[in-house]
Parts: structure tokens; C-alpha cells; sequence
């Protein structure tokens, strides 16, 4: 079977675990910024094209920076967010809200930015305007309801609870035209990790559709479509990456013939991707303490489910590694666990690895987008520490493991938060 590699040895990540204790979360700084640039690369053609990378897949502002560096822009989804982007410099188009349920103080702090405000509901163009005052430049979320079949992770569009109707798209434009708005941008997503390329060309189609239409019936150009996030990536060996050259190809078909066709180039094509970015070059790192035989065979982690909850939230699969024992034939089985008191604090179920022992080193792969962001302090586990492998082979932590006088830190109780012996 088809396996995945690591970018470090056995030996580099024994050296590296001697100046940074299990569990922490690893970065691989190259092999981002190869990903970023192939990512531009692909859609070169569209001039003002930008990806703005999904900030709450990793809120790190050292990934942030490498990621800038490349060209990207962000994508917020709440005040921390924006106050991230903002404490790193960054302003204006760089920044995407993309928020839903916003309270008008979010609105504020991202027009003070001058970021590009998408909005969720045609109700907000009123609360906006109210509030904040309506910026001159705006963005609309689509929901193309029962016109698209969503996905397993986000369900179907029609239950779900962003974006406007069809109608409201058209009605929205409307109101923000006469409310004085000047520059219009449109969005969508419809699905998440996602592995079907030509789902993404379709999402175009459907938004080309409505851009031709706005046109007709309200005169308005739209100046930017947002394809949204959710681009999948092979969380399974065995699983294909999406074709980024397949899907800009079809983009760009579309493209000419819908828009460019119907006058309304230069269109500038934005993504907010997340997971299709960070997601395969980041990996938690841990190691076994205990093996324990029951009715089945339980390999215990230093790691749990505070540092990556998607198995335990979505079943999601995680390819696991067993450092050094990567070519001895897998065929124990184990439910790979946590030491969280609940039984869904399982990376793996009966998965065949190879003989686990205590003290191996194991990798769980795919952690770099929607892992240490997820994490919490259920059961007073504690965070882990990020590192970046440099791409000079350093590592840098990036982030330090939380103490307890972090979990404490909120906790106003007298001799609680300052505890002295
Ligand atoms: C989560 C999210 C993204 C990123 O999703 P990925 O699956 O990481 O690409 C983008 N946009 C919005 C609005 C989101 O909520």
C-alpha cells in the first residue's frame, strides 16, 4: 500500500524531541511555501488572483508571515482573528471577514481595517449600515440552496446556515447600489475537504451564473469572486490530491466564456482555503506510554484529543506513523487513544500498525490545518507547543506548550491562580 513520508529521519526527530517534550505540533516550512507557490502558479492567468488562507486552520502568526511572504492574503472569521492580522501589520484587501452571526463590533474593527467585509444575511446590510456605516466596498455570501449538492461535512446547502438565497443576492445588490456601496464582490462555499476536482469548477460555474445575471438586473460589475475554502486534501494514503491544474483549467474555460464573454473581465478569482494549504505539512508529534491488552489491543499517547479532535469529532481518518518501524509489516491492531476520560479519544479504531511498544515515537499526519486550532482544556488537558521546521533544517518553537498557570490564569480564586507553597 501507497504510505506517506515524513521530512525528518528517526534521528532528526529524536534530536529535536530532546530540546522540545512530546506532544507538539510540527510545521514544514518548505514544503508550505512549494505548496503556496504552486498554488499562485496554477492560477497566473486571472491577474489580481489572491488566496486568502483560512486563518482559523492554523492562527499562528509565524505561518502567518511565511504565507504572506508567498502572497497570500487572510481570511477571518472573528474578532481574534481580526486582531491577529491587525498585531502583524496587515490591513486593507489583505483581509477577508467572513464571519457569520457577526456582532457590529467586528463589523467596526474590520471596516476600521479596511478589510473586505463579506456579509452572511441581507438583514446585515441594514445592521451594517446602522451600526458601522456600509463600506464602499462589499462581498455577499451565496446559498445556492437545492441548485447544488453539498458534501458530507457541511451537509446540504439548504440546511445550512450561511449565506443568502438566490433572491436575496439580487435584492442585496439592490439595496447596497442605492445605499451608495461602489465595489461588489460574491462568495461561496458549498463543501469541505472535498476531493472531487471538478466540484470546485462547478462552484464557479454557479457563481459566473449569478454574476451574468446581477449584471443584467441591476447593472452592477462585480469585481471579485470568492470560491471559498474547502479544497480536500488525501488525509488517506491511498486517497489523490485535487488536480490544482484540472480545476484552474476549467475555472479559466469558464471564465472566458461567461465572463469574459459577457464583458465583465477583469473578474478577480479569490480563494479562502485553509486546509488545502497547511493541512499535509503539519504533524503531531507523540509518544506511546502505555500498550494495554483488554478485549483489544490499546496503544496509549502522550497526545489526545485536545491536540487534534477531528477523529473523535468527525471519525476522520489521520494516517499514523510509527517512527522506525515504517517498513515492518502492519499487522497488529490497535485503537490508538488519549488519555481523555471519553472513549471517543481515539485517533485510530483497529487500525493494523506495526508492534507498538512503549516510548515509540508516533507521527499523526495531515494535523497542519483544523488541528492545534481545535484544541481545548476539557478535562484540564493542556495545549501543545507548534514548531517550524526551518528550511534550513533548524526548528523553532513557534508557539510554547501551555502550564498550568495558564489553565489557572482566569480562575480569580483566592491562593487558585497564584498558588504558593
Ligand atoms: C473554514 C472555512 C474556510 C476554510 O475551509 P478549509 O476546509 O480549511 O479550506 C474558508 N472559508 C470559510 C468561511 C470557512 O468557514
Amino acid at each position: 500500500m501507497a504510505d506517506k513520508k515524513l521530512p525528518f529521519s528517526k534521528e532528526q526527530l529524536e534530536a529535536i524531541i530532546e530540546n522540545h517534550p512530546t506532544p507538539f505540533h510540527i510545521y514544514d516550512e518548505k514544503a508550505i511555501r512549494e505548496n503556496a507557490r504552486a498554488f499562485k502558479k496554477a492560477f497566473s492567468w486571472n491577474e489580481g488572483f489572491k488566496e486568502y488562507y483560512a486563518i482559523k486552520a492554523a492562527p499562528n502568526p509565524y505561518l502567518m508571515k511565511i504565507l504572506r511572504e508567498e502572497g497570500f492574503g487572510i481570511d477571518c472569521s472573528s474578532t481574534a482573528e481580526l486582531e491577529l492580522a491587525k498585531r502583524v501589520g496587515m490591513s486593507g484587501d489583505e483581509i477577508i471577514l467572513t464571519s457569520n452571526d457577526t456582532p457590529a463590533h467586528e463589523f467596526q474593527l474590520a471596516k476600521d481595517m479596511g478589510a473586505i467585509i463579506n456579509l452572511d444575511d441581507i438583514s446585515h446590510i441594514e445592521y451594517v449600515e446602522k451600526h458601522v456605516g456600509l463600506p464602499e466596498t462589499i462581498c455577499m455570501r451565496y446559498n445556492p440552496g437545492d441548485l447544488k449538492q453539498g458534501n458530507l461535512i457541511i451537509g446540504h446547502p439548504e440546511d445550512a446556515k450561511y449565506g443568502f438565497t438566490h433572491e436575496q443576492m439580487i435584492e442585496g445588490y439592490l439595496m447596497l447600489k442605492e445605499k451608495g456601496v461602489k465595489h461588489f464582490g460574491i462568495h461561496t462555499m458549498v463543501a469541505s475537504n472535498e476531493l472531487d476536482p471538478s466540484y470546485f469548477v462547478e462552484t464557479a460555474e454557479l457563481l459566473f451564473k449569478l454574476i451574468v445575471e446581477v449584471y443584467e438586473k441591476t447593472g452592477i460589475r462585480i469585481e471579485f469572486a470568492n470560491l471559498g475554502g474547502g479544497i480536500g486534501i488525501p488525509y488517506r494514503p491511498e486517497e489523490k490530491a485535487v488536480d490544482l491544474k484540472f480545476v484552474s483549467a476549467g475555472i479559466k474555460k469558464l471564465y472566458e466564456e461567461m465572463i469574459a464573454g459577457n464583458g465583465l473581465a477583469p473578474l478577480k478569482i479569490f480563494f479562502e482555503l485553509g486546509r488545502a494549504i497547511t493541512g499535509p505539512f503539519g504533524y503531531l508529534v507523540t509518544k506511546v506510554r502505555h500498550i494495554k491488552n483488554t478485549y483489544k489491543s490499546f496503544a496509549g499517547l502522550d497526545a489526545c484529543m485536545a491536540n487534534l479532535m477531528r477523529p473523535a469529532l468527525y471519525g476522520a481518518y489521520h494516517h499514523i506513523t510509527v517512527v522506525g518501524k515504517e517498513n515492518d509489516e502492519a499487522k497488529y491492531k490497535y485503537d490508538v487513544t488519549g488519555s481523555l476520560c471519553e472513549n471517543n479519544d481515539k485517533f485510530a479504531i483497529g487500525r493494523l500498525l506495526p508492534k507498538i511498544e512503549p516510548n515509540d515515537i508516533v507521527v499523526i499526519h495531515d494535523a497542519g490545518a483544523h488541528g492545534h486550532s481545535m484544541g481545548f482544556q476539557y478535562n484540564g488537558k493542556l495545549r501543545s507547543a507548534e514548531l517550524l521546521l526551518r528550511e534550513n533544517g533548524d526548528v523553532a518553537q513557534i508557539r510554547r506548550a501551555e502550564t498550568l498557570d495558564d489553565y489557572f490564569s482566569t480562575l480569580d480564586f483566592p491562593g487558585v491562580k497564584d498558588f504558593q507553597v
